[in-house]
């Protein structure tokens, strides 16, 4: 059979791959997108950070979102103990979104997919892209259906949206061993979980653990909250092996999150994930880009994720469109050094928060409240932002500002 021909093969419908395609799309290319589950499929990765309104909003996909009644976030609030560090969105250093939202990913990533097959993109799900191989200018995809014949497929371009799945990096050895020690994330939805009330209601929580864990409270709309711990291997060993009690356990032995979910009840099993960061060799290719999560995950402690998974699908759609038109561009400074520039600066705030030096400025005696709104448009996800000291000069100033609150507050 003559495979199909078009401009562009996006593999997987995340948040990524729709993003990709609502604004390659508006361009007028012929794109396939395929995607290995059916919608709606539950995925993590539940907590958006406000930057990502912009992105969406500018792939044409707000309003689909907006209609879903998600849960408003105005914020973050980071308790340690009897310390707490709240974040609220509107009052940031760069001038942008002051909310997000809290998004149970079924609903979030079908509603993003379902706006782009409204615009004429065929999605095929249930399908998966088994085998690439790059010859004569062009990409040839095999793509695979549960006891169905193979399916092939020849594009101009593939943008690999794939998240976890890593299907490119995986194909072509893109793969390097990530730098961040092997943490697990063990994870459910929740109801009766006890809320604060009215602008605080959305905000998520994140619960620093006394033995080195942390805990994320997510709430929803829908009446569910997720929650989920994170940390080593060995933490988890202290508890119960059976997950439920595992997890239960785990959340009841923080006073912070023993005191909101006392009385919750788990809406399905516990799941777990381990050693979910990963990074690659380089971010593109003569024929092919990564995107999203098929670049670098480096831990869920900021819920930067789906942020810069749009942001990486926005700005390599602005690239390809001009190298489709023949255009000259450069991949290296356009498109990998602005994703990495969104990675890195979340690298730092990761390294600094694991080193728990970010703590110490989290939760110093006195806060600096010019220094609190720059780290907050970090924690919006406005990272490229390079007038914010605490982008431009992240690596330099957190590890300064720890110095200057640990001296402050031993006096
Ligand atoms: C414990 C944990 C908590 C997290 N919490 C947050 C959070 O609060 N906020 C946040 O922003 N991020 C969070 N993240 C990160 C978030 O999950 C990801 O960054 C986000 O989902 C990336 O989107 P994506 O579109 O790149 O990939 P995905 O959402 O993973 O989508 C990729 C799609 O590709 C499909 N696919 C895979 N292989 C194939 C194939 N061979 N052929 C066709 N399709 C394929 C998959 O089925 C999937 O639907 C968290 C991550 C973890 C591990």
């Amino acid at each position: 059979m003559k495979p199909t021909e078009v401009d562009v093969l996006i593999i997987g419908a995340g948040p990524a791959g729709s993003t990709a395609a609502a604004l390659l799309r508006q361009q007028g290319f012929q794109l396939l997108v395929v995607e290995k589950q059916v919608f709606p499929r539950f995925v993590i990765g539940e907590s958006l950070l406000p930057h990502s309104m912009d992105l969406l909003r500018e792939a044409g996909l707000l309003e689909a979102i907006q209609a879903r009644g998600f849960m408003q976030k105005f914020g973050a609030l980071f308790l340690r103990g009897n310390q707490a560090c709240g974040f609220d969105f509107s009052d940031q250093f760069t001038s942008g979104w002051q909310y997000a939202y809290q998004v149970p990913r079924a609903d979030f990533d079908l509603a993003l997919a379902d706006a782009v097959e409204a615009r004429g993109v065929p999605v095929l799900y249930g399908r998966q892209v088994t085998a690439v191989e790059f010859r004569d200018g062009r990409a040839c995809a095999a793509i695979e259906q549960p006891g169905k014949a193979i399916d092939n497929v020849r594009a101009r371009f593939v943008l690999d949206c794939s998240g976890y799945g890593r299907v490119l990096p995986r194909l072509l050895s893109l793969e390097e061993p990530t730098r961040f020690p092997t943490r697990e994330a063990l994870f459910t939805h929740v109801t009766h979980d006890r809320r604060p009330l009215g602008r605080e209601e959305g905000k998520i929580w994140v619960c620093i653990h006394p033995d080195g864990a942390w805990i994320w409270i997510i709430p929803f709309s829908n009446g569910k909250t997720s929650v989920g711990v994170v940390a080593t291997p060995e933490f988890f060993r202290h508890y119960p092996a059976e997950p439920q009690a595992q997890l239960r356990a785990a959340l009841m032995s923080d006073p912070n999150a023993g005191a909101r979910l006392a009385n919750v009840q788990f809406a399905f099993p516990p799941q777990r994930i381990s050693g979910y960061a990963c990074a690659v060799k380089k971010l593109f290719g003569p024929q092919f880009a990564l995107v999203g999560n098929a670049t670098e995950f480096l831990d869920p402690i900021f819920s930067s994720g789906v942020t810069l998974a749009l942001a990486s699908a926005s700005r390599a759609a602005q690239v390809l469109t001009r190298h489709l038109r023949g255009q000259p561009v450069d991949w290296q400074t356009e498109y990998s050094d602005f994703v990495m520039q969104g990675i890195n600066t979340f690298r730092a705030c990761v390294n600094a928060w694991y080193d728990t030096s970010l703590h110490d400025v989290f939760f110093a005696a006195h806060r600096d409240p010019d220094i609190m709104k720059q780290l907050c448009s970090v924690l919006a996800g406005y990272v490229w932002d390079r007038n914010n000291p605490c982008v431009s000069q992240l690596e330099r100033v957190l590890p300064l500002l720890a110095r200057i609150v640990q001296g402050r507050d031993r006096k």
